[in-house]
């Protein structure tokens, strides 16, 4: 079995990191939290230093970072992957970043005899727990085969989307696109049932079985609102960091999408109400807070 680097052991990487530990291998980790490290350590992680130190060891290199701005300084920044890495290596990152920088990241591994698969997941922290994440990858044929033993042990959906490295985060982009509507689509209605003053419990039933329901409407109401708990889960701060990633590919391509850019809006609005680091659920909470001049 390799030595596989994991570095961003949070929400997603920490249960990621674990279903690879009970697939046989040996995991060297990273995190900028010591809360992360600890956790990882605690489940037969080995904590290393940073990312230079995961990067010298392990023959493949999984990252899971909220970002574009933590993923250009893993694999960019000084001691990141590209500076420390070695000829015969991969990189599965498994972020949700734009196409634009999985392609550049891509090839500057490349001049350095890199692998590199962009593999964003969906699925969420319930997927990454139990393996069933949908995994859509984009870059070589080669790359891929060589991924495809860990996209085995952390999901169960596995799409070589295509060759183009930035190929799987187009689809990841346009997944979420549809997450954002749904959640404020879910978040509205839910808040009106309560003004009409009828039992969500009884509304989900009818609609779970109805045109009504969707995936999002399933997650957000069973696992969160009903419970009333709102810890991520997906953080509602980085459904807006996808939409406005998703907002730059459609920029690209000169799209006019009104219904979008004002849901963008509405977005922006909750995390300035500090709503970014609950569950993406809350989405509903800021709207019942609107009723009563409370939101924004
Ligand atoms: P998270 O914030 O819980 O985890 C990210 C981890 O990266 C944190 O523990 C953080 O400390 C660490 N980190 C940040 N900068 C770092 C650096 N420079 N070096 C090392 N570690 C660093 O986020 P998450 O929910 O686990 O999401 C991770 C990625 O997966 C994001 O891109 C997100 O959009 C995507 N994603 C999340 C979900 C979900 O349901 N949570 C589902 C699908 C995809």
């Amino acid at each position: 079995m390799a030595t596989v680097g994991f570095i961003g052991l949070g929400n997603m990487g920490y249960p990621m990191s674990r279903n690879l530990l009970r697939g046989g291998h040996r995991v060297v980790g990273y995190d900028i939290a010591a809360l992360a490290r600890d956790r990882f350590a605690a489940t037969g992680g080995e904590v290393r230093s940073g990312v230079a130190e995961v990067v010298r060891e392990a023959e493949v290199v999984c990252t899971s970072l909220p970002g574009p701005a933590e993923v250009e300084e893993v694999y960019l920044g000084p001691g990141g992957v590209a500076e420390t890495g070695r000829p015969g290596q991969l990189a599965i990152e498994l972020s949700t970043i734009g196409p634009t920088l999985g392609r550049h990241l891509a090839a500057t591994l490349a001049e350095k005899g890199i692998g590199f698969v962009g593999a964003p997941v969906s699925g969420g922290v319930e997927g990454a727990e139990v393996a069933t994440l949908t995994i859509m990858a984009g870059g070589s044929a080669d790359s891929f085969a060589l991924a495809k033993p860990i996209f085995e042990l952390l999901g169960k959906n596995i799409f070589h989307v295509d060759e183009d490295p930035g190929s799987g985060y187009i689809v990841k982009l346009l997944n979420n696109f549809f997450i954002g509507f749904y959640t404020e689509a879910v978040a509205e209605a839910l808040a009106l049932a309560d003004l009409l003053g009828f039992d969500k419990d009884k509304l989900f039933q009818i609609l779970n079985v109805s045109y009504g329901r969707s995936g999002i409407y399933q997650r957000n109401y069973e696992l969160f609102i009903a419970k009333e708990r709102y810890e991520p889960g997906f953080a509602l701060g980085l459904l807006l960091k996808d939409l406005t990633l998703a907002r730059a590919m459609a920029e690209e391509q000169g799209a006019r999408l009104p219904i979008f850019e004002r849901l963008l809006d509405v977005y922006r609005q909750a995390v300035e109400a500090d709503y970014g680091p609950r569950d993406m659920a809350a989405q509903y909470l800021y709207v019942k807070a609107l009723q009563t001049g409370r939101g924004a």
